[in-house]
């Protein structure tokens, strides 16, 4: 780890106002992933801002159309076990619940869950080429050891997945991203948050230097019954997603009336298609539909040489979880 400064700021004009002097800068929260960064060298910024003592956003409170706002301080432990989260968006919480350890959980912050990094094994290693690490390098995982990596939306210099599980059940969600930067307030749609690799994999999202998350919101939608997170990994805890579903639908006289649906563990972000989406409305949910609907999403996807099995393990994800989510019954 390579010395660096470390101050504390209260609000976040000063945030800005701090790193708009130094752009070797990065914000600290709960650190779960970046002290790691650091201690491996991958990440090595001059200086850390501590943004904990900013109050304004460590608070989980009602907007006035009836949805939540999460503040980006708020641990990701509280808000899973939060009553409206829990009330209002289960899915929410059930996949906050999937990812990392108890431990991590109540350390890790809600902005810093959207921002942590992938777990590419060659972006942990230094020796080896990388270019979301060192860009123009080149990437290890293409011609090497590939078996998490992403099999939708890849790109030639890079194919690795994002790691969450949360934000796959916030794409699922329509959430949206409350941002302060240095010119000001912005909103990002959360599907729009995270980026796809391209020929820029250095850039995980959309955030501009400076940009500080300061809560997400959730509209005041109804997927509090038919939902399901399902989070599929090599070991039964504390283990990243090989593949995830979130799942939430609205049935209406037995018939699909609304229909949401996103990825984890297959692409650079969390992964939905609208196509799919909109094909189920009107129709009956049973597992011939979701076959569709999974042909639909994979139609694209290309595997590695030790991914490819992640194609049908997603597509009997996706239809599993579906079923699992329209076939709840009330008590
Ligand atoms: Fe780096 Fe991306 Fe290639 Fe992994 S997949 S080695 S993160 S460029």
């Amino acid at each position: 780890m390579v010395p660096f400064n470390y101050l504390k700021v209260t609000n976040a004009d000063e945030a800005s106002a701090h790193f708009s002097k130094n752009s070797n800068a990065e914000f600290i929260a709960g650190g779960t992933n970046l002290i790691d960064l650091m201690k491996e060298n991958v990440a090595r910024p001059d200086t850390l801002i501590d943004i904990n003592k900013i109050e304004s956003i460590q608070s989980i409170t009602e907007l006035a159309d009836g949805g939540l706002r999460l503040g980006a301080l708020v641990k990701n432990a509280d808000t899973a076990y939060n009553e409206r989260v829990r009330k209002q968006y289960p899915l929410l919480s059930q996949a906050i619940l999937a990812g990392a350890s108890a431990q991590l959980r109540n350390m890790a912050s809600n902005g810093g869950n959207l921002l942590q990094r992938t777990r590419c094994y060659y972006f942990y290693d230094t020796a080896t080429p990388c270019n979301k690490r060192a860009p123009g390098t080149g990437c290890s995982a293409i011609g090497g050891y590939n078996r998490i990596h992403a099999v939708l939306g890849t790109s030639k210099d890079c194919i690795a997945v994002f790691p969450s599980d949360m934000c796959v059940a916030l794409a699922a969600l329509n959430a949206r991203v409350n941002i302060h930067g240095l010119e000001g307030g912005r909103v990002i749609d959360f599907i729009d948050f995270h980026r796809l690799p391209g020929d820029t994999p250095n850039q995980d999202n959309n955030l501009k230097k400076g940009d500080l998350i300061t809560s997400i919101d959730l509209p005041d939608e109804s997927f509090d019954f038919h939902y399901s997170y399902l989070k599929l990994r090599d070991r039964s805890s504390y283990a990243f997603a090989l593949v995830s579903v979130a799942a939430a639908f609205k049935l209406e006289d037995g018939l699909i009336r609304d229909a949401r649906l996103a990825l984890g563990g297959v692409a650079h972000k969390p992964w939905r298609n609208r196509e799919a989406e909109d094909f189920m409305i009107g129709k009956e949910p049973n597992s011939m539909i979701f076959s569709q609907v999974a042909s639909i999403i994979l139609d694209e996807a290309a595997g590695f040489e030790h991914n490819t099995f992640k194609i049908e393990l997603t597509r009997r994800a996706i239809i599993k979880n579906c079923l699992t989510a329209v076939n709840k019954e009330r008590i």
